[in-house]
């Protein structure tokens, strides 16, 4: 990337924007939240967007000159009604947390009951943590996945619902591996009487691309994220049925947003316009069949693959029975010496604590868009066993190094 005139007003900047540039390219970005956006959609993302307020919504801003942000803005939504099928959409969000944020401030009264998958077992912060605004405003219980299995108990998610009789029930994921079943959560949550929304914030591309059943037409409510396993750029969108429209644009603009980032929402309309090429079908297809490599290579060189594969574009490893005294972290920090870039994190059943947990996150959407095909990622996934058994000698984790450059050489970024 070009960023001289940074570099004529602040050298100090533009050595950590090359340095990351350089970073990216010199190394696998497996944390499975990542993922590399074009240039178009970093360009549209570095446009003059970001200096128009635009506060409101296309055709009643509260600012004049709003010609061209109504124009990017009406796109945005309209490439997402065709990517998703929903019949409304907000693109404002300014990441998936805000979008949940739009969910909870248009149907919620604080104090209401929230029921939702336990962070360890692979909710996100936004579904209750006591650390986010949703677990102190609201009223939360969680439920789990099945240990054995690894997939979410759907039976005691029903006890649970008839026990707490919550206003919200909250499914999507932050690690798990497996299809969810919507429908099934659906009639769990009619039951109950409560609204339900589905969080697809990881698997947002898998959805739209068709690898994944969608919620849309499901749940009442469906968020998402721009930048995971699709690239339209960091942020959030949110999803419904018309119903629901004014409570929502209301809830995020003023409810809890000020003026929208017309640049980012620009460049979402650029990676949903992307995403609704053909190509799209085949990059989601091959992350889900990247993963599975990496599933399948992690089984067969004796890792414990949490609910014993994946049905999309991650894989959680349990280290505790093949490798009982190396943790997490020991596994982050070797990995990331060797140029293999992802996290350490909390599996089903954990006994280590959330800082230093006993399992490894694993994510296939950036190594599929920089173009690995099964055979690459089952190396890679080798590679990472290799330095998962020798965590702390040096001379395999620099080995292992070697490779992983000659991997990324061979699997240019950003280079045309
Ligand atoms: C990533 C994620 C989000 C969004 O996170 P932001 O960092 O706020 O964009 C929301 N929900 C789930 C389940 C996630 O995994």
């Amino acid at each position: 990337m070009d960023y001289s005139h940074v570099r004529d007003v602040d050298p100090a900047v533009a050595d950590a924007l090359s340095g990351e540039d350089e970073r990216q390219r010199n190394t696998l970005a497996m944390i499975a939240s990542e993922n590399h956006v074009s240039r178009a959609v970093l360009e549209a993302q570095g446009s003059t967007l970001t200096n128009k307020y635009a506060e409101g919504y296309p055709g009643s801003r509260y600012y004049a000159g709003c010609e061209y942000a109504d124009e990017v803005e009406n796109l945005a939504i309209d490439r997402a009604k065709e990517l998703w099928g929903a019949e409304y959409v907000n693109v404002q969000p300014h990441s998936g947390t805000q979008a949940n944020m739009g969910v909870y401030l248009a149907m919620l009264e604080p104090g209401d009951k929230i029921l939702s998958l336990e962070l360890s077992h692979g909710g996100h912060l936004s579904h209750g943590h006591p650390a986010n605004f949703t677990g102190q405003l609201y009223d939360v219980e969680q439920y789990k996945v099945d240990p054995e299995t690894g997939y979410i108990d759907y039976e005691s998610l029903e006890q649970k619902a008839e026990e707490f009789d919550p206003d919200i029930i909250v499914s999507g994921y932050s690690a798990y591996p497996r299809a969810v079943e919507w429908e099934r959560i659906q009639d769990v949550a009619d039951d109950a009487d409560a609204y339900h929304l589905a969080d697809i914030a990881h698997i947002t591309g898998l959805v739209a691309a068709g690898v994944h059943p969608s919620p849309v037409g499901v749940a009442d409510f469906v968020t998402g994220s721009t930048h995971k396993t699709i690239r339209a750029g960091r942020g959030g969108i949110i999803m419904s049925s018309e119903e629901h429209a004014d409570a929502l644009d209301k809830a995020v603009f003023p409810g809890g947003q000020g003026g929208p980032l017309m640049h980012n929402i620009a460049g979402k309309a650029v990676g949903f316009r992307e995403a609704l090429r053909p190509e799209f079908e085949e990059y989601a297809e091959r992350t889900v069949a990247n993963a599975k490599a990496l599933a399948e290579t992690f089984e067969a060189e004796g890792l414990e693959v949490v609910s014993g594969g994946t049905d999309n574009h991650l894989v959680l490893v349990d280290l505790r029975p093949s490798n009982p005294d190396t943790t997490g972290k020991d596994v982050e920090s070797a990995l990331e010496d060797a140029g293999i870039v992802l996290n350490a994190n909390t599996v089903p059943g954990e006994t280590r604590s959330a800082f230093n947990p006993s399992g490894i996150r694993a994510g296939t959407p950036a190594l599929t868009t920089r173009g690995f095909d099964e055979e690459a990622t089952r190396e890679v996934g080798e590679l990472i066993v290799r330095v998962i058994d020798n965590y702390d000698d040096d001379a395999v984790v620099s080995e292992v190094a070697d490779r992983v450059q000659e991997l990324c050489d061979d699997h240019p970024l950003y280079e045309e």
